[in-house]
């Protein structure tokens, strides 16, 4: 059997999509203010799969070759 591929949610618009053709992009979650901790904010960072079209609406894409662009810099 081939062909078995991992699905994804899109964050954005909430279609499945296969892994592969999905954008991977890790996002900060803002958990809220922790009063116990004195007023420590906290964040988590969090993988989320946007799909082509919507990667592309959010300049996903740009930003990603943006990064590349700097790291072809450091070599
Ligand atoms: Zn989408």
């Amino acid at each position: 059997m081939r062909g078995r591929e991992t699905i994804v949610i899109c964050d954005a618009c909430g279609r499945k999509i296969p892994r592969n053709k999905a954008v991977a992009v890790e996002k900060p979650i803002n958990l809220g203010v922790s009063g116990d901790l004195g007023n420590v904010r906290l964040f988590e960072k969090r993988k989320v799969y946007y799909c082509i079209s919507c990667a592309k609406h959010r300049g996903i894409f740009e930003m990603k070759k943006r990064m590349n662009r700097k790291e072809e810099r450091y070599e």
